[in-house]
């Protein structure tokens, strides 16, 4: 399966883009069809043809159902987005043209024939690109706004309500044209906001010369060169020179990190002063801004069942409408003695009001400035149904190490209960291990060793089948010896239960050949929001829970010192993964939701299985970005009560819009059917009502908590 993305360019209207979307997919060739109207994006895989094969196909498959839409390919979008005002100033010259027209014929009046003939000219002027539209949809039994707007002119002229029948055209297309650009700026603003892909990288030749070249060109182990006030534009390690960085664009937060030669450093930071060398280590498509990138950017492909509904009801909606209008044109004059005329009249209008533009356009958009607000403060949202869902989440579960505290633990005592081992022995047993381990704990461990053996040679051993079992801890092998080192139910694992030590903190347990031979004591600290938010939480009657696969003591003493409800320890994975089940299952039945929140790396099956799985970011650990939903960037607890706000402030927005929408039609329905509104009414009404929701919709950026 090859994927394949295209940019469809002037697609319109959101209902456009599922009938492209749909037309698509009824092709078996073609799966995982989408299409996005926020960022005018088609994708979808198949494993069938060439490349050219396929844009053919797929350019001859769109122009049956959209033929305004053009088929480009991503790059040459982005060269003719740079002088695209062209298209929009044809329309605002065809408008103007339409009306000076129209203006010709009102003084010409006394001259009935040619003025109705200048009148008719301007009308097919205004009215082009909407006849256009509604033609091509006509052809294939469908129906939209453009055939409303289409049938409400023609009948206006004909029932001689042939300024009524201008303004309804005026206005419509000014109203396009407007919210073309309300759209656009709301799109852009986002891109703005996340306004960190890098342009180009400063690749230096084997002759040491520089050469400006596109981050795609860049090979892994090539040498790239930042200077002051530049991005980094690809993942890689500083090979010589120091730099400030500046991490804000990826974490939501103004950081300086400095860095030396050994350091890593990803792309997206900007250099605030200072020279690096950086030898590459990850291609741009895998870097970590490209990661983060595709990942907003294609977050609104996973809809929301709002989403859904307004775009299916969108299509049968349309042909209820104009079957209701008929009903009126038949009803008003049969029963209610109202004149034809007035009853056609009074039906176009109906019409005119039903367009449902401001509801289908809305919708989609408030989620898409919803998912740009959040990662702009460092909380990416992988799908707009997952920023819907937050907001309904009735308990929290958190994993302690890494999540609740910093997981960066320093050795506190070692501990032995075997006359034959040392405490240096123990030590050092562990460190021949966790050396090949990555866990905070392991870090710990080394870090102790390296510290008690500052100027000492270290005599290596051998070990072998070194195994971790993440959740437990580690097993290895030496001089025909077992040993493992890890929690207390790992150690012990199908044992009888042995001695438990009552310590303050952390303990790791090492036995060798089934032996408990001493333990060390570790110390961890809690991340110093952590109760605030776990306080915050309550507030919004949210319940917390803690598993972890430490020991009781330490949980116990964690979760009271900040709040948390109720704590599971001694846990190991598996039992994280049947205990969250049970949880779910509970909460479902009560239709609430369940969110784990874990550090991503061992944590990934209860991270799938939640209904939310937000992970800590750790900025770039790519374990995170794939197993969660959502993808707190700086590791701050204080982001999970964000998201929660900006997912209500983003559903607040569109009741909003809805309610507002539906209640404009609805009033200006009822004074069409009593004959007081008119037919320009209903079209500024619905003009308005659409703007009005887009910039409605702008406020979600702006939210200030
Ligand atoms: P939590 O569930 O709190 O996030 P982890 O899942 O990271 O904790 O680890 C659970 C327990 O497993 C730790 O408290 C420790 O006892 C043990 N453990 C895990 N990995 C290691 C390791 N590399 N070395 C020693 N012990 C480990
Ligand atoms: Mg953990």
């Amino acid at each position: 399966m090859k994927k394949h993305e295209f940019i469809l360019k002037d697609l319109d209207c959101a209902a456009c883009g599922i009938k492209i979307q749909d037309k698509i997919a009824e092709s078996a060739s073609y799966q995982n069809v989408v299409v996005n109207y926020n960022t005018l994006k088609l994708s979808f895989e198949t494993d069938y043809m060439q490349d050219e094969v396929v844009k053919a196909d797929i350019i001859e498959i769109v122009s049956k159902v959209e033929p305004e839409v053009v088929i480009m390919d991503l790059d040459e979008y982005k060269k003719i987005k740079k002088s695209d005002s062209f298209n929009k100033n044809k329309n605002i010259i065809r408008i103007i043209i339409g009306m000076a027209l129209a203006g010709i014929a009102f003084l010409l009046k006394k001259y009935e024939l040619l003025s109705n003939t200048f009148l008719i000219v301007s009308y097919m002027v205004l009215l082009y690109r909407t006849i256009k539209n509604a033609v091509s949809l006509l052809r294939k039994r469908t129906i939209d706004e453009n055939f409303l707007v289409t049938i409400s002119c023609i009948g206006a002229f004909l029932i001689d309500k042939k300024t009524e029948g201008l303004m309804v055209i005026f206005l419509y297309e000014i109203g396009k044209i407007l919210e073309e650009k309300a759209v656009n700026n709301t799109r852009k603003s986002i891109s703005e906001l996340m306004d960190i892909r890098p342009e180009y990288a400063n690749l230096k030749k084997a002759n040491g010369e520089l050469e400006i070249v596109e981050p795609d060109d860049v090979e892994i182990g090539d040498v790239i060169i930042v200077k002051q006030g530049e991005k980094i534009p690809l993942d890689g390690v500083v090979i010589s020179g120091e730099a400030s960085l500046d991490t804000s664009s990826l974490t939501g937060e103004s950081k300086h990190k400095k860095v030396v030669e050994g350091d890593r450093v990803l792309s997206g930071s900007i250099n605030d002063s200072g020279l690096i060398e950086i030898k590459v280590l990850e291609e741009y498509e895998n870097s970590t801004i490209s990661k983060i990138l595709n990942l907003v950017e294609n977050a609104t492909d996973k809809k929301t069942k709002t989403e859904t509904f307004v775009n299916k009801a969108s299509r049968i909606y349309t042909p209820i409408v104009v079957g209701l209008a008929f009903i009126i044109c038949i009803v008003l004059p049969v029963f209610m003695n109202v004149p034809f005329k007035e009853a056609l009249y009074r039906a176009l209008v109906f019409l005119v009001i039903s367009c449902p533009c401001a509801i289908v356009i809305s919708v989609p958009l408030s989620y898409f400035t919803g998912i740009g607000k959040a990662s702009k403060e460092g909380i990416l949202i992988k799908g707009s149904n997952y920023l819907d869902s937050i907001r309904k989440i009735k308990r929290f579960v958190f994993d302690k190490t890494g999540t609740l505290t910093k997981g960066s633990f320093g050795v506190e005592k070692i501990v032995s209960i075997n006359s034959q081992y040392s405490d240096k022995d123990i030590i050092e047993l562990c460190w021949q291990g966790e050396k090949l381990s990555n866990h905070p704990i392991a870090r710990a461990i080394i870090q102790k060793y390296e510290e008690l053996n500052k100027n000492q040679e270290k005599d290596i051993v051998t070990i072998y089948d070194y195994k971790e079992e993440s959740g437990k801890g580690i097993s290895f092998k030496q001089n025909d010896k077992t040993i493992k080192i890890g929690s207390y139910e790992y150690i012990l694992e199908g044992q009888a239960k042995k001695e438990k030590h009552e310590e303050n903190g952390t303990l790791v347990y090492i036995s060798v050949d089934g032996e408990n031979i001493g333990y060390i004591v570790l110390n961890d600290t809690i991340k110093q929001e952590a109760k605030d938010t776990i306080s915050k939480l309550k507030e919004m009657d949210i319940s917390t829970t803690m598993f972890t696969g430490d020991g009781a003591d330490t949980a116990i003493k964690v979760a009271k010192e900040i709040g948390i409800d109720s704590v599971k320890a001694e846990m190991l994975p598996q039992d994280k993964y049947s205990e969250l089940e049970k949880l779910l299952e509970e909460e479902h039945s009560n239709n609430a939701m369940v969110a784990f929140v874990g550090d991503g790396i061992n944590d990934s099956p209860v991270l799938a299985i939640s209904d939310i799985g937000f992970a800590m970011g750790g900025i770039g650990a790519s374990s995170a970005l794939e197993a969660s939903d959502v993808v707190l960037m700086t590791d701050d607890l204080k982001k999970i009560v964000s998201s929660i706000k900006i997912s209500k402030y983003t559903n607040k927005i569109i009741v909003e819009n809805l309610v507002f929408a539906l209640s404009v039609k609805l009033i200006v329905l009822a004074f069409s059917m009593l004959g007081i509104a008119k037919m320009w009414q209903a079209v500024f009404a619905d003009v308005g009502v659409t703007l009005i929701t887009i910039f409605n919709t702008i406020r979600i950026l702006r939210y200030k908590r």
